[in-house]
Order: C-alpha cells, then structure tokens, then sequence
C-alpha cells in the first residue's frame, strides 16, 4: 500500500530534481553598454553558485579570469562581446557562458594548480602543464556549454565567438578554435564527455563528479 504512493513521488523526484535550476533568465534588452551592467553579472554568479554549490567572489578588472576563489570579469570586454549580437538572448549566452566558464574553473580546482602545483586533491596533472591547461579549457567550455542548454540558451553564438576572435584560441594554453567549438557541440549529447577528465594530460573525474549530477 505504502509503496503506491512512494513510488510516483520517488520517480517525480528523479525526473525534476537533476534539471532543476534556480534560474531565471534575465533580460538582456535592458543591458547598458558603456554603463554599469554589474546587476546582470552578479545575477549570473548567484546563479550559479546556488546550483553549484560553489561560492566564488567577483572582483572588475582587465582580463576575464579565475584567480584563486574569484572571478575576474573585464566589463569593457564584456561590452565588446555583447555588441557584436543582434538578440538579446545571444548576449546572454554570451555573458553566462563566459562567467560560467571562469566559475567551472574554480570549481574543478583549476585555479589550485601551476607549474609547480601539479595536483590538488583529486586532480591530478599527467603531461606538460601546458598540455593540461588545454585540456582543463576544454573542460570548463563543454561544462559552460551544458549549462547552457539546461537553461535553454543557444551555443550558436559562444562557437561564432571562438571561431571569429583570434585571442580566444591558440597558444600555450588554449586549444585551437576547433577544438573550442567541438567542446561546445559535444555538449549537445547526453552526459558529460569522460575523455576531457581523463586523458594522458589530466586526470580529474572525481573533482568532476560533484557537477556531474546537475549536468548530465
Ligand atoms: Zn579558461
């Protein structure tokens, strides 16, 4: 008799629970170029770090970046970026995934590592530490392209952004424009890629494995 009435419950728990977010979309018709957009970005951290679990500080300066526990976000930057869409909803792609791609950072514990540094708890750095920074971007854009798609946003204008702005791919520590791009479209299959948390440059599937859950 109990197990009638628990059982649609568990099943309703399972289907909700893991694509649930605390998001709601914001509205990017209301962005101020030139002016102070830091309600929008602070949304975005609160956002995330309430799904996540992971609290990060935000500091405004040059450069987007991970830096320890914070997020570094280059407002004049951002202004740029946004201005080269035409809908509002492709600046927020633009701006989540960006913010997002710095909070993964942290989250995975990227931000622990250096050339000296070549593991942090559960992660775990195996080749050059050139080849793992590669590897943790790739990471962090097939995560933030994820995202992405749980919240219902396009990826269509973070692929024209890698493909279309040169500082954005190549290097000692990022991938080439294609390899950005194929991060973001594998995230249009179920699941989370395993080769990006365990390959011959880095091995991190249990630092991964408490995001795994709300990204799958
Ligand atoms: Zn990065």
């Amino acid at each position: 008799m109990t197990h009638s009435i628990q059982l649609p419950l568990l099943l309703l728990f399972l289907f909700f629970v893991p694509n649930s977010y605390a998001v709601t979309l914001l509205d990017f018709s209301q962005y101020n170029f030139g002016f102070n957009n830091r309600p929008f970005f602070g949304a975005i951290v609160k956002d995330l770090m309430d799904d996540f679990g992971e609290m990060v500080s935000v500091s405004y300066g040059k450069g987007f970046e991970a830096r320890g526990n914070q997020i570094v976000i280059d407002e004049e930057k951002m202004d740029q970026l946004l201005k080269e869409t035409v809908h509002s909803s492709e600046r927020e792609s633009i701006a989540r995934f960006i913010i997002a791609h710095e909070f993964f950072h942290i989250a995975l514990k990227h931000t622990k590592t250096s050339h000296r540094v070549r593991g942090f708890e559960d992660l775990t750095i195996v080749g050059t530490f050139s080849e793992a920074r590669k590897q943790m971007e790739q990471q962090v854009d097939h995560l933030a392209a994820k995202y992405l798609h749980k919240l219902g946003l396009s990826t269509a204008p973070i692929q024209r952004l890698f493909r279309s702005h040169p500082e954005m791919h190549g290097g000692e520590f990022y991938p080439t424009a294609e390899e950005r791009v194929e991060a973001v479209l594998k995230a249009q299959a179920n699941g989370i890629e395993p080769t990006y948390f365990d390959n011959p440059a880095i091995k991190c599937t249990q630092v991964l494995g408490k995001l795994a859950p709300k990204l799958h």
